[in-house]
């Protein structure tokens, strides 16, 4: 048992080594003291454990393990089961290996869809990324093995990362960059979280009490340890006095000079060193696997499946006209494009994975009894067309009854460390998508990206199913959904705008070297788009099924501390589905900006066909919640919602306007200020108004006809210009305040 009588019996240089990294990847061993020292490792889609020479960004191969499906994909099945059963797999997969900590979940808004790690994110909205890295976190740790949970926070680009400061006003902060990260630390107690790069209010984030101690640890309860993204420290002395637990990877012995200097000279109080050593030490202690006297076994094949299933679960079907998918076996079938044999399935840096086994479409086809032929297309290392390859793609087609074609984003386009320039898919793709379209118009697509891409070909294609980064089994999953095999039923995360220029950071995103300044503030997403009711391509939550649902019988029951929301779902088609049914909470009372409404809660559900379930609903105080960032707390103000439920942000099926009481009252603080409309026409103020000589005054407004509105636009201290003194006002404000 690690206590702090046992730290303070450590000798200065062990407990600097303690809180920094003893390599790339381990924490410091004292064998003086049997501290054994454990082993992290990325990351968020499968183990890269890295065998020999150590680098953090991929470039150096890592142990044979699962690709599974990127987290832009695992999110859009907006299925916490699936979501904590991937967790147990990593965790699995860690602990055969030996790796305590897994350097996952990455849970960052996807604020700018050129950012250009949003493929490792979860969503554009906090409480999808909350839900599921919640379930993600609890999946991992109930194999022993702990999470990092990163990266904490607001790192919404690459460009700059090890410095840009991100300005974010407080209430986005909370209720847009903060929440997700809140509600893991409060369910699921994750071991550790990352502190990213950049600097928040420029306030580097490594070195930043406020969110570091204040917000993670007094308000939050967070009791795990904080290790720093690899890198991120500019200042060690300055991040252990703001709450930072652990350095990685360090600097070796220079790191532990510099803090035993530190100490030494009464820059930094021995007690902070202390606190952050015993953190440490007892992660250590409850995630060494000094337990596992052999390492645990798992089957590569079994999870190779998960990794198929999972993005089985996941794709999203967002366009299937006159029904053109599920193929059939009767249709002679063209396979247009490189990415069916080469398909981009995972993300590049530090989550990349020496995958166990990849499935390419082209192979998962080829061996299905479809009739299928395949021409390349397109290469994926230029971004020019290549005549051959397109005049062979374009013979197939024109003999074919229908065209698969396979577009996306290769991968030296977008990866760790680096913000896209555009959303566009490659020139040569699209040329070639347009060409085809002219010989054969049955067209799906298949996109294989890592994030928003744009579709002005949209409207000349009958299907399109997305993939996003989908694994190594992407081969035959993606089969599977063609064929009907597997009914898709996923939804999207995030919006896919019309235009880039749609999205409310363009033009700012990444404009200014030294900054990202959010001006948008808490319109981010369909929270924007739908605000600003502008038309986009794909809605947030948008997802079709090869059956069909429909929603009735809503019914809603409030209470004095929840309200209860149950309606009836039915699966109308001719095929077992799931569907994910969304709720949604448009707040029709509180006096400051809302956006147009607000997703709080999902539930995926599987109907055979013909079959109905009741879903129910529970909505809490924080479902209704806004951050006042004058008191500095979440506020839920009592009147009008509307709840509204849906098959996408767009879609709204059922909604029933109530009245909630589970917050506060409008606060009565009448004052100088107070508009005469708020007062003039209440009955319990015509008494003090009396008393107070101000009837004349009020009259005035009242019988103003014409400029009746206009007065009573007014605050009241300026009834003055009516004739009232100011003492009469005064006493009126006396009169009511007693
Ligand atoms: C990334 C982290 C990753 C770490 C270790 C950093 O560059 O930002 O996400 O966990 O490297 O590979």
């Amino acid at each position: 048992m690690f206590d702090l009588a046992f730290v303070q019996q450590l000798t200065l240089p062990e407990k600097a080594a303690l809180v920094t990294g003893q390599d790339y990847w381990y924490t410091a061993q004292i064998a003086a003291h049997k501290i054994p020292s454990i082993m992290m490792t990325d990351g968020p889609s499968g183990l890269r454990k890295q065998a020999q020479s150590a680098d953090a960004l991929g470039l150096n191969g890592s142990v044979e393990a699962i690709c599974f499906p990127g987290s832009a994909l695992t999110a859009s099945s907006f299925d916490q089961s699936l979501l904590y059963q991937l967790g147990q797999q990593l965790g699995q997969a860690a602990r055969a290996n030996q790796v305590s900590i897994l350097l996952g979940p990455g849970i960052n808004i996807k604020r700018s869809p050129l950012a250009g790690r949003n493929f490792e994110y979860l969503s554009e909205d906090p409480f999808v990324a909350g839900e599921l890295a919640t379930s993600y976190v609890q999946g991992v740790q109930s194999q022993g093995v702990g999470v990092s949970v990163k990266h904490f926070a607001a790192n919404n680009r690459e460009n700059q990362r090890f410095t840009a400061s991100s300005n974010i006003d407080e209430r986005a902060l909370r209720e847009i960059y903060l929440s997700a990260f809140e509600k893991v630390v409060k369910k699921a107690h994750p071991a550790t979280i990352m502190c990213s790069y950049n600097a928040l209010n420029g306030v580097l984030n490594s070195q930043n009490y406020r969110l570091l101690t204040q917000i993670l640890r007094n308000e939050w309860g967070f009791a795990g340890v904080v290790l720093s993204d690899w890198g991120a420290v500019a200042d060690h002395v300055a991040a252990i006095k703001a709450g930072l637990d652990l350095e990685m990877p360090g600097n070796g012995e220079e790191s532990v000079q510099q803090i035993v200097h530190a100490v030494q000279q009464g820059e930094l109080e021995e007690s902070l060193l202390d606190t952050a050593v015993l953190r440490v030490l007892q992660l250590v202690e409850k995630y060494g696997l000094t337990q596992d006297k052999q390492p645990l076994t798992y089957s590569k094949e079994a999870q190779h499946k998960f990794a198929q299933k999972a993005a089985e679960d996941s794709m999203i079907l967002l366009k299937n006209e006159e029904q053109i998918l599920p193929l059939q076996k009767s249709d002679k079938i063209a396979l247009i494009g490189e990415l069916a044999r080469q398909p981009r399935y995972q993300g590049g840096g530090s989550s990349h994975v020496n995958s166990y086994q990849v499935v390419a479409p082209l192979t998962a086809a080829q061996q299905s009894d479809y009739a299928v032929e395949f021409a390349a297309g397109y290469t994926l290392d230029s971004k020019d067309s290549t005549p051959q390859l397109a005049d062979q793609a374009l013979q197939l087609a024109q003999r074919s009854d229908k065209v698969v074609f396979f577009a996306g984003v290769p991968e030296q386009d977008e990866s760790e460390g680096f913000d896209k320039k555009s959303l566009d898919l490659p020139r040569n793709q699209v040329e070639l998508l347009t060409r085809i379209a002219q010989v054969n118009p049955q067209i799906i697509v298949v996109l294989q990206n890592g994030s928003v891409v744009t579709m002005p070909w949209e409207p000349q294609v009958q299907a399109i199913l997305e993939t996003y980064l989908a694994g190594e089994a992407v081969g035959a999953a993606t089969w599977n959904i063609l064929t009907g095999a597997v009914n898709p039923s996923g939804k999207l995360a995030e919006t896919f705008p019309l235009q880039l220029a749609d999205n409310p950071t363009y033009g700012t995103f990444n404009a200014n070297t030294t900054a990202e300044n959010y001006y948008e503030s808490i319109y981010v997403g369909y929270r924007y788009y739908d605000t600003k009711q502008k038309p986009v391509r794909y809605p947030f939550g948008h997802g079709l099924s090869y059956t069909t649902f429909s929603y009735s019988d809503l019914k809603i029951d409030s209470t004095n501390d929840q309200v209860q929301v149950t309606f009836k779902l039915t699966n109308t088609g001719s095929v077992t589905g799931r569907e994910v049914a969304q709720l949604y909470i448009r707040n029709l009372t509180s006096a400051v900006d809302m956006p147009w409404q607000e997703l709080k809660g999902f539930q995926k559900i599987t109907l055979q066909p013909g079959a109905s379930q009741v879903v129910h609903f529970t909505l809490k105080r924080r479902s209704f919640a806004w951050y006042n960032s004058q008191a500095h707390k979440w506020q839920v103000d009592n009147g009008s919602y509307e709840i509204r439920i849906g098959q996408s942000s767009r879609q709204i099926e059922l909604r029933q306007t109530i009245e909630v009481q589970l917050g506060v009252e409008p606060k009565e603080d009448l004052n100088l200020n107070t508009y005469l409309k708020d007062i003039i026409y209440r009955k319990d103020l015509q008494k003090p108004l009396a008393q107070a000589g101000l009837q004349a005054s009020i009259d005035q407004i009242l019988t103003a006809q014409s400029n009746s509105t206009l007065l009573e636009n007014m605050p009241l201290r300026a009834l003055v210009m009516l004739g009232a003194k100011m003492s009469q006002i005064q006493t009126f404000l006396h009169l009511v305040r007693q």
